[in-house]
């Protein structure tokens, strides 16, 4: 999954309108994130594995610390208490938590059964729906463009950058989905682990939209009266 993860942060924009975008996707991808550097350290392992599902070439040999449902629920309640300490937003350091706990969520659906339950778990998880590209591709660019077009619902660009800002984002991401789907497979696990740092770009980049879009107007509201007052974050 990974259109899907950044459908999740736009979509809870619209539940929790005084979280920046930043953080949202900082906290849908957390486990992500974290992955490539876990990886690195040699703490957890990837294979570069062609025709191990019909949508990616990678084999995910153990991810427990990233990837086990026990881990994830522990990272949700950490990136959740982070941010109820920084910003004091009830309603944002619940949508946080649950957009940590949805990666696994959704990467259940899509991974073959190899989501531990927890580090150390001889059972893993997942319903394996990257063995389908349709069905790969209905789930994820469904769930993209329904994410999508509730963050519009939710804000509109305060300048040109807020436009432009976005669009980039969503170009980047359809672009790099694609290479993903047909491009040749990564030379070896260290291309896998080091491409996927990538994604730390794209928090900053979420703040960058964040602070160039307004909040749209809630219903009875005043046009032009924002919906959230403060500092998003
Ligand atoms: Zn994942």
């Amino acid at each position: 999954m990974y259109l899907g993860h950044y459908a999740i942060a736009f979509a809870a924009k619209r539940a929790s309108p005084g979280t920046s975008l930043g953080t949202l996707i900082f906290a849908s991808q957390f486990i992500d994130i974290l992955w490539p550097l876990f990886v690195l350290l040699g703490l957890e392992k990837v294979a570069v594995d062609p025709g191990n599902t019909v949508v990616t070439p990678l084999r995910f040999v153990q991810y427990p610390f990233t990837h086990s449902l026990l881990s994830v629920l522990i990272w949700a309640c950490l990136f959740a208490s982070l941010y109820w300490m920084v910003s004091r937003n009830r309603t944002g350091t619940l949508t946080v938590w649950l957009a940590v706990l949805s990666h696994w969520v959704l990467d259940f659906f899509t991974h073959a059964p190899d989501l531990p339950l927890y580090p150390g778990s001889e059972k893993t998880v997942g319903l394996g729906l990257w063995n389908s590209l349709s069905g790969t591709l209905a789930l994820e660019v469904g769930i993209f463009i329904i994410g999508v077009i509730l963050y519009l619902r939710a804000t509109r660009p305060a300048n040109r950058t807020g436009t432009y800002s976005f669009i980039a984002l969503l170009v980047f991401l359809i672009v790099t989905y694609v290479i993903n789907i047909l491009g040749p497979p990564p030379p070896d696990y260290k291309a896998v682990a080091y491409s996927a740092l990538l994604w730390w770009l794209l928090v900053p980049w979420g703040y960058w939209v964040d602070r160039n879009r307004h909040l749209k107007v809630g219903s009875g509201q005043r046009p032009g009266k924002l919906k959230f007052k403060g500092k998003r974050l």
